[in-house]
C-alpha cells in the first residue's frame, strides 16, 4: 500500500471526511485491522482563505509547492489536495514533485464519463464555478459540457461555503436553496451535478434530488485509495 500525502484544512471540515472515506475504503479492500498508510498535512484556513480573496494567487501557489514538498519529504507517495479551489494551481505543484497528484477534476470526470453524461452543472466556490481552471478541464480533456448557476444563485452558493460549511454550519434553509438551484439547473438541461466542493457534500446527498450527483470528496478520496492500493 502506499503512503497518500493529503494537503487538507481547506476545511478541515471536509478533510476528516477525506480520512473518513479512505480509511473505510482501505478496511473494505483489506479486511481486519487494516487502514490507510497516509500523511495529513493539514493548514490554517484562515491565512488561506484571506490569500483567496485578496487575489494572492501567486503567494498561494509558492505555499502549496511547499505543502506538496514537505508530504513528499516526509514519505508520502501520492498527493491529494482536498479542495477544489485550490486545484487551480495543481499544474505548478504537480510540476514541484517527483510523486503523482491526484488530480480531482480528472476523478470526477471519469466518473461521468462512465455514467455516460455529458452535460453537468458545477457547483462549488466561485473561483471554481467562474474561472477557466476547472471547466476547462473537464470540457477540452472530457468532452464534458459545464453548466455554471447565475449570478445570484452563484452568490448564495459560494456564502454557504464560507460562511457556514466551511465553519461546520449546516442549516435547512441552506439545504432547499440548493435544491432549488439544482432543479433549476435540470430544468436548462443538466444531466447532472458536479458537487465541485469538498464541503457540499455535507449539505445535499443523493436522496435530495432526482439528477445525479457527483460528490468530489468522495470520488477522489476513492480513486487515491485505487491508487494507493495499486489498481489505480
Ligand atoms: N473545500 C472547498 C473546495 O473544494 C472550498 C474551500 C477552499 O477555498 O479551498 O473548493
Amino acid at each position: 500500500m502506499k503512503t497518500i500525502g493529503l494537503i487538507g484544512g481547506m476545511s478541515w471540515e471536509s478533510s476528516s471526511e477525506y480520512y473518513r472515506i479512505i480509511n473505510q475504503m482501505v478496511k473494505e479492500r483489506l479486511g481486519g485491522l487494516h487502514s490507510a498508510q497516509c500523511i495529513l498535512y493539514s493548514v490554517d484556513f484562515q491565512e488561506i482563505e484571506k490569500l483567496q480573496h485578496q487575489d494572492e494567487w501567486e503567494e498561494l501557489t509558492r505555499l502549496m509547492i511547499q505543502f506538496a514538498e514537505k508530504l513528499e519529504d516526509a514519505g508520502a507517495e501520492l498527493i491529494v489536495i482536498c479542495t477544489n479551489t485550490m486545484h487551480k494551481m495543481a499544474e505548478e505543484v504537480e510540476n514541484s514533485v517527483t510523486i503523482p497528484l491526484v488530480h480531482i477534476a480528472d476523478a470526477t470526470a471519469q466518473a461521468i464519463v462512465e455514467k455516460g453524461l455529458k452535460k453537468l452543472a458545477l457547483l462549488g466556490t466561485r473561483f471554481t464555478m467562474e474561472e477557466d481552471f476547472y471547466k476547462k478541464r473537464l470540457e477540452e480533456r472530457y468532452n464534458i459540457e459545464v453548466l455554471i448557476p447565475s449570478e445570484t444563485d452563484r452568490k448564495a452558493i459560494d456564502d454557504i461555503i464560507y460562511h457556514e460549511l466551511c465553519l461546520g454550519i449546516i442549516k435547512r434553509s441552506s439545504k432547499e436553496r440548493f435544491k432549488k438551484i439544482i432543479k433549476a439547473l435540470a430544468v436548462n438541461g443538466a444531466e447532472g451535478v458536479i458537487l465541485g466542493c469538498t464541503e457540499i457534500p455535507l449539505l445535499i446527498s443523493q436522496e435530495d434530488v432526482e439528477i445525479p450527483l457527483f460528490d468530489t470528496t468522495k470520488i477522489h478520496a476513492e480513486l487515491a485509495v485505487e491508487m494507493a492500493l495499486g489498481k489505480g
